[in-house]
């Protein structure tokens, strides 16, 4: 039966909901608190540069291909894609980096030219990340984690030590060169936990960076935020920006309707992508179904310190993804995780989309994004921010040999306080609830209240997880829990 769908949020996981929902007949109508939609994959235009805001990475292009698929569509309908050749570029020091290229098997060589005996070992281990990605993205995270019998099939029981077993240790039985563990552990940290806190059986990661590569939406992630928009216009979808929601109103155990800006709109069921644990504040209490030391106990993915800068000339010994790993990934690790501060020397990651894409900056000059991963919470303040920009550029220059100081035109900055006010984020954390073991498929917070019939939960702190792909995949999952519910 036709139902009145009540979406709260234009993220990536509110937009796929939104039109496998619209898909199954329902009449659906989103609402944004923001005045543009995309959440944490929002756009920065400025001075005739374009900043993705929150991702860059495009990852695990199948998952895109099986949304559009669902749909009778491409992302080719819609998006250019554009594979990035390297991939990306690691620096250790002054001048000492490691490119990454768009291939296993230049990637096997450049190991072999490191360590030893390395690309074999790559090799090997890169057959055991694919067959993981096999299990993982093409089947277990399309399962609701509804019951711990959802991950128990013929193929994880044959991988059960992977579980517990951790990815850090894994690498460094096989990996003695530091540079190529850093390498082989950066992937996983998009899970949002430390690698050593991490199960071995993710190296599914490890595949969708060596095995799959790194792709670039021309014009940016946003381009995708866009195409999901019109597909879900195609479907009938409403969108209503400059929209908040202020409470989730409940009738006898139901929601039944949403206060957006003051007013009250009904609904049969109501559905929310934005933070799992903002969206409870917006219940009575007794209608929650975790608390805030539930909240307080779970690890959380890192925030981030972001810089979106204009330079007024072409940056030089960068690729469109630089990671800067020159500093201790330990200590940095221990800082975001385990005594929660201000990092004393961070590592950072820098992004040029310019490299790539000609939209992105005038002609001749570079757009910049630097991020520096951080634990959710920590003051945030404008001096600190300075502080850290300067830190960060001034190893910035020293790495890659330039000066870019003086060639700065503007920067905007983004950090914890923003993602709490921008986004109703929890402690301000940059994507969710990071996936360690206790904190995997059923054991995170449920798609399906516990407490309210007809309430249900989309996005990066519930199933699957963080990132672009999981969200899509939790829009899908979440439309079918709906509909068996129905
Ligand atoms: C800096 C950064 C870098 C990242 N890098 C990558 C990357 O490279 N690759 C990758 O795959 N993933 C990356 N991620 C993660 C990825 O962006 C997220 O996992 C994904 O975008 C989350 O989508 P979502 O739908 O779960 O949540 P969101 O995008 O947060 O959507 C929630 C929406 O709800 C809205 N909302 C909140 N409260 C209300 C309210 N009361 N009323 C109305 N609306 C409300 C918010 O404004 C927001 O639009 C990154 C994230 C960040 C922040």
């Amino acid at each position: 039966m036709k139902k009145e769908i009540k979406i709260i949020g234009s993220g990536f996981s509110s937009l796929a909901a939104s039109c496998y929902l619209a898909q199954q007949g329902h009449n659906i109508t989103i609402y944004e608190k923001n005045e543009t939609i995309g959440g944490r994959a929002r756009q920065l235009k400025k001075e005739g540069f374009t900043f993705d805001i929150g991702p860059t990475w495009y990852w695990m292009p199948d998952v895109f291909e099986r949304f559009f698929a669902d749909f009778g569509k491409k992302p080719s309908d819609y998006y250019e894609l554009i594979k990035l050749s390297p991939a990306y570029q690691v620096y250790f020091g002054p001048k000492n980096f490691i490119t990454i290229a768009d291939n296993l098997a230049e990637i096997i060589t450049t190991f072999e030219s490191i360590e030893k005996g390395s690309g074999q070992k790559l090799a090997v281990f890169m057959k055991e990340a694919q067959s993981n990605y096999d299990i993982a993205i093409k089947d277990l995270v399309y399962r609701p984690g509804v019951s711990p019998l959802e991950l128990i099939t013929f193929e994880t029981v044959k991988k059960v030590n992977q579980f517990f077993g951790n990815i850090s240790k894994d690498i460094r039985k096989k990996f003695k060169n530091p540079k190529l563990i850093q390498i082989l552990e950066f992937p996983v940290l998009f899970l949002g936990a430390k690698p050593s806190d991490t199960p071995s059986f993710y190296s599914f990661m490890n595949f969708a960076d060596f095995g799959l590569g790194t792709w670039h939406p021309k014009n940016g992630m946003y381009s995708v935020i866009l195409a999901m928009e019109k597909l879900a216009l195609e479907l009938g979808v409403t969108i209503h920006t400059n929209s908040n929601i202020e409470k989730i109103n409940v009738d006898n155990g139901k929601a039944n309707a949403l206060i957006v800006n003051g007013e009250i709109v009904n609904g049969d069921i109501i559905l929310s992508g934005a933070d799992y644990h903002h969206t409870e504040s917006l219940l009575d209490k007794k209608h929650r179904a975790y608390s805030e030391n539930y909240w307080e106990s779970k690890t959380f993915a890192p925030s981030s310190l972001l810089f979106y800068v204009g330079f007024d000339k072409k940056i030089e010994n960068v690729e469109h993804h630089t990671l800067f790993f020159d500093v201790n990934f330990d200590t940095h690790a221990r800082d975001i995780y385990d005594t929660p501060k201000w990092p004393e020397e961070p590592l950072f990651y820098a992004s040029f989309p310019s490299k790539t894409d000609a939209n992105s900056a005038p002609i001749g000059k570079e757009a910049g994004i630097f991020l520096i991963p951080l634990a959710p919470g920590l003051q945030d303040i404008p001096e600190i921010r300075e502080e850290y920009f300067e830190k960060i550029i001034t190893r910035f220059e020293k790495l890659t040999q330039q000066t870019v100081k003086d060639s700065i035109i503007f920067k905007e900055s983004f950090c914890v306080n923003d993602f709490i006010t921008e986004y109703n984020s929890y402690k301000g954390n940059a994507y969710g609830l990071a996936n360690t073991l206790l904190q995997t498929a059923f054991l995170r917070p449920k798609l399906k209240s516990k407490k309210v019939k007809n309430l249900f939960f989309t996005g990066q702190l519930t199933v699957p997880g963080p990132g672009v792909p999981p969200a899509l995949i939790s829009g899908k999952l979440v439309s079918e829990l709906i509909q068996k519910n129905l």
